[in-house]
């Protein structure tokens, strides 16, 4: 039978990030019909690439700009398109917003939620997710009449649909019922610019840059900043990095930070310990840049320099 697929999309600036296309490819299937959910965008511009990737029904879901920042009617919105649309699986993108936001609706109509997956079957109602830093994969069944599944970003690979793009999808508009989304208890009370060094796009990154206990202190991130601007890269760093203070936690990548999977890893003076690798460890291609030789990373790398990374970093930023 065919199975309703709801894909909630992510959006910057009107344009929808990169990091959707992989979801929608998992998630796209001979008997699936896939719904995708716009609140933050005009679905109109999107709804040509969203085709191109066999999206049919492009749900443009009315939020006003105060609701749309908050995460609790944001979760009661979608819960509205799930019975809408007969959903039987919701896919959205394990980032800083879906993890907020895919929890939220799973307990709200108390359905299963894994995080973090790299492969779904919804044949068999599975995922597939890595466990305790990585060193083990789990096969999850889920149970339940709707399933909420995140998907790390970048781990699949984005392949465009076959068939009848162009014109092929048809876009509806939903008001959710003003009565459904009340966020009791939970009020935004502000909200700003994020903290550009917070780089939150860290999980999203095609391609990082990331810093040890060898950039010696918090200045010389803006080496890798510099070089991330060329390489449009997001910068990341060790744990090292974060307890110094030279940088916020929410660059921090490993087992207690960030889980990337960018298509190139730089790695800058920091040695590939064993929690560090465990937020790293699927990235396509990794680079590192060490003085030690015998350092973890230089044997767990597929290209590396042995130099002072304060010395080549900015050679390379001038190169580039
Ligand atoms: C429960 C737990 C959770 C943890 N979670 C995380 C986590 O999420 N993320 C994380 O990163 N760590 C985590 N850690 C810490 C982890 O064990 C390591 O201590 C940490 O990753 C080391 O950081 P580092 O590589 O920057 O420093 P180091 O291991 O000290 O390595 C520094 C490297 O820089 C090189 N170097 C020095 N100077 C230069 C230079 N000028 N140019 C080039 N190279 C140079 C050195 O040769 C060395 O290899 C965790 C630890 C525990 C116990």
């Amino acid at each position: 039978m065919m199975k309703n697929i709801g894909i909630i999309i992510e959006t910057d600036n009107g344009k929808i990030k990169e990091t959707n296309f992989g979801m929608i490819t998992l998630a796209r299937d001979n008997d699936t019909q896939l719904f995708a959910f716009v609140m933050d965008a005009d679905a109109r511009a999107l709804k040509q690439d969203l085709e191109s990737f066999g999206i049919t029904n492009i749900i443009d879901v009315l939020l006003s700009p105060d609701q749309q920042n908050n995460p609790v009617i944001r979760a009661k919105a979608i819960i509205n398109a799930i019975k809408e649309f007969n959903i039987c699986a919701v896919f959205g993108l394990s980032t800083a917003i879906g993890k907020d936001l895919l929890p939220r609706i799973a307990a709200l109509i108390e359905a299963p939620l894994v995080m973090d997956c790299f492969h779904v079957d919804l044949e068999q109602n599975l995922a597939k997710t890595s466990q305790y830093s990585g060193k083990t994969i789990a096969t999850i069944k889920l149970t339940g009449e709707v399933l909420i599944l995140g998907v790390r970003p970048n781990a699949i690979e984005p392949v465009k649909a076959q068939g009848p793009a162009q014109g092929s999808g048809q876009r509806l508009e939903l008001k959710p019922d003003g009565t459904n989304l009340v966020s009791k208890g939970f009020r935004v009370i502000k909200t700003g610019e994020a903290d550009k060094n917070a780089n939150i796009d860290l999980v999203e990154a095609d391609v990082i840059i990331a810093g040890g206990r060898g950039m010696k202190n918090g200045e010389n991130f803006t080496l890798l900043s510099k070089c991330a601007e060329k390489l449009n890269a997001a910068v990341g760093a060790s744990r090292v990095a974060v307890d110094s203070g030279w940088v916020p936690y929410a660059m921090q990548v490993g087992q207690t930070g960030e889980k990337v999977s960018p298509r190139v890893y730089i790695a800058c003076g920091l040695s590939g310990s064993i929690q560090h690798f465990a937020g790293m460890k699927t990235a396509g291609m990794v680079i590192a840049i060490n003085t030690d030789e015998n350092a973890a990373i230089m044997s767990n790398c597929d290209y590396y320099v042995k130099a002072d990374a304060l010395e080549i970093i900015p050679e390379l930023t001038k190169i580039l």
